[in-house]
């Protein structure tokens, strides 16, 4: 069975600015669910906020094994249960590929558990990609580095936790890096952040990225979903699994 990767797009600027249209005549989602869709092990679907529910209904994620997350101007319109339901999804098991500004989004930060935040400046400068850990699956067909010509650049210090594993870091033209290539483990899911993918510039449309995308893709899938990781199950007493016998002091009307 193929892998179901659902791109979620904020569909936004697409909508608001000429250069992004022109970029992107199909959408930002749609162009990202184009590329996926090169690899014959990806059945790609698109959603976006304006989409009931933002698109993220209990049986698009049910069909979802690897969720894509675009977003930048409308952060804040993202509705808090929509975000913990995503959440609650990555926690049992679904892949989560996080993107560019995607970085603010209520999801990542909810995830991280920090604020996210990093220095930044639109200038069109020449991104050049190191592939610091080669032998990652994420890497995979990819050189020792390969470069953006346009990028905005994004630059450290990046406020998030310790990763897993950095697979990419970036320089830009400024002088300013960055680590571009992120993965994380939360729960049972697998979450890689990708740095590149600025609106007004080309870059869903390079073939790197492309590879990057889909190999992301195939690296976070989970065919195991863990619902049991969201209870809090007792077990009384008669129910250890040695024999043991209640002492101390315990609130007699304890919460079941
Ligand atoms: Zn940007």
């Amino acid at each position: 069975m193929p892998i179901r990767a659902t791109v979620w797009g904020e569909n936004v600027h697409e909508q608001k600015n000429k250069a992004v249209a022109d970029n992107y005549p199909i959408g930002m989602h749609g162009q990202i669910a184009k590329l996926l869709g090169e690899d014959s092990n990806i059945v790609a679907s698109t959603v976006t906020l304006q989409d009931p529910e933002h698109g993220m209904t209990v049986a698009k994620l049910d069909e979802t094994d690897v969720l894509l997350w675009w977003g930048h101007a409308a952060h804040k319109d993202v509705d808090d249960a929509i975000v913990e339901r995503v959440v609650e999804r990555v926690w049992q098991g679904m892949g989560l590929i996080v993107l560019h500004s995607g970085h603010h989004s209520k999801v990542f930060k909810r995830l991280m558990g920090t604020p996210a935040n990093l220095h930044w400046r639109e200038a069109g400068e020449r991104e050049r990609i190191w592939v610091v850990n080669p032998g990652h699956p994420i890497a995979k067909g990819l050189g020792e580095y390969f470069e953006l010509e346009f990028e905005e650049m994004y630059g450290e210090p990046f406020s998030v936790p310790e990763p897993l594993e950095t697979v990419f870091v970036s320089w830009f033209q400024g002088g300013e890096v960055f680590r571009s290539g992120l993965t994380y483990r939360r729960g049972a899911g697998n979450i890689f952040y990708f740095r590149p993918g600025h609106e007004t510039y080309p870059t869903y449309h390079d073939a790197n990225v492309g590879k990057v995308l889909r190999n992301a893709v195939n690296w976070a899938f989970n065919a195991d979903r863990h619902a049991e990781l969201m209870k809090a199950p007792n077990t009384p007493v008669d129910k250890a699994i040695e024999h043991i016998v209640e002492r101390g002091a315990k609130l007699s009307h304890h919460p079941k």
